[in-house]
C-alpha cells in the first residue's frame, strides 16, 4: 500500500461559517502564505450561499470548491434542499456526506448517505465520505467493526470504477471541534483499516488508489506527523481552515 498511488487532499470544512464577503480576502490571504505545490490536491467546502463567490476567488488560486452536504434527490418537491446539479452548474469539485454533526443533528443514515453518494457520483463531484466511531465505541473496543459497518453501508453498490472516485474521512467524533487529536498511531490504525475493507471489497489494486484523510483538531502543529503515517493521504479541516495561515501551513505538510 503505498503513497505513490494517491495525490494528497486537504480539505477545509467551515460549516456554518464566514460571509460571502469575506472570500476574496481569505483566499488572498491564503495564497500568500503558501505555493500550492503539485503533490497536493486543495478544496474549500463552503456553506451554499458562499459557493459562487468561492468558485470566483478560487480559480486563480488553485483550489477547488465544495459544500458540504447534498440532496438525494436530483430534483423536485423537496423545499429546502440544493441538488448535485446545482452545486454542479456552480464548478463544485467535492462535497463531504455523512459528516458527523448531519448524522447527530438531521439524523442522516447510510441507507441516505448512500443515495447522496450515488447523486454526487450522477454529476461528477467527487464525494469525501465521512466515518467515524464515538468516544463509547472506542471505549468499548468496538471502533474497527464499527468503521467497517459504516463502510459497507454508504458503498453498498458501489463499482470499483466509482470507488476510485471517492474520498473516505476518517474522523473519530470525539477528536472533532475538541482540540483533542486522535494520535498519529490511532489514526494510521483506523485508516489502514479502512484500507483492508476496501481491499476486501475492491482488491488491492483500487483500495491503494483511494485517499484516505483524517479529521479531528488537526492544526498547523500536529499535521505533519498525522500525514507522515503511511495510510493518511490528507486532511478534513474544521478549525484550522478559518484561518489562512494555519490552513496553509496543513497544505505545505501534505505537499511533503
Ligand atoms: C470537521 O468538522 O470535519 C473537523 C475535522 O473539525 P475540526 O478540525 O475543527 O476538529
Amino acid at each position: 500500500m503505498n503513497k505513490q498511488y494517491r495525490k494528497a487532499l486537504v480539505a477545509g470544512n467551515w460549516k456554518m461559517n464566514k460571509l460571502a464577503s469575506e472570500v476574496t480576502a481569505f483566499v488572498a490571504e491564503l495564497a500568500a502564505a503558501m505555493e500550492i505545490g503539485d503533490g497536493v490536491n486543495t478544496a474549500l467546502c463552503v456553506p451554499y450561499p458562499i459557493l459562487p463567490a468561492m468558485v470566483a476567488a478560487a480559480g486563480g488560486a488553485a483550489i477547488a470548491v465544495g459544500a458540504q452536504d447534498v440532496s438525494a434527490h436530483d430534483s423536485g418537491a423537496y423545499t429546502g434542499e440544493v441538488s448535485a446539479a446545482m452545486l454542479k452548474d456552480l464548478g463544485t469539485a467535492y462535497c463531504i456526506i455523512g459528516h458527523s454533526e448531519r448524522r447527530e443533528y438531521h439524523g442522516e443514515t447510510d441507507a441516505l448517505i448512500s443515495a447522496k453518494l450515488f447523486s454526487l457520483l450522477r454529476h461528477d463531484i467527487r464525494p469525501i465520505l465521512c466515518v467515524g466511531e464515538s468516544l463509547a465505541q472506542r471505549d468499548e473496543g468496538v471502533t474497527l467493526e464499527f468503521i467497517a459497518g459504516q463502510l459497507r453501508g454508504a458503498l453498498a453498490g458501489v463499482t470499483a470504477e466509482q470507488m476510485g472516485r471517492i474520498a473516505i474521512a476518517y474522523e473519530p467524533i470525539w477528536a472533532i471541534g475538541t482540540g483533542r487529536t486522535a494520535t498519529a498511531e490511532q489514526a494510521q490504525e483506523v485508516c489502514r483499516h479502512i484500507r483492508g475493507v476496501l481491499a476486501a471489497e475492491y482488491g488491492e489494486e483500487i483500495a491503494r488508489g483511494v485517499s484516505i484523510l483524517y479529521g479531528g483538531s488537526m492544526n498547523a502543529g500536529n499535521a505533519a506527523e498525522l500525514l507522515a503515517m503511511p495510510d493518511i493521504d490528507g486532511g478534513l479541516i474544521g478549525g484550522a481552515s478559518l484561518k489562512p495561515w494555519d490552513f496553509s501551513r496543513i497544505i505545505e505538510a501534505a505537499n511533503g
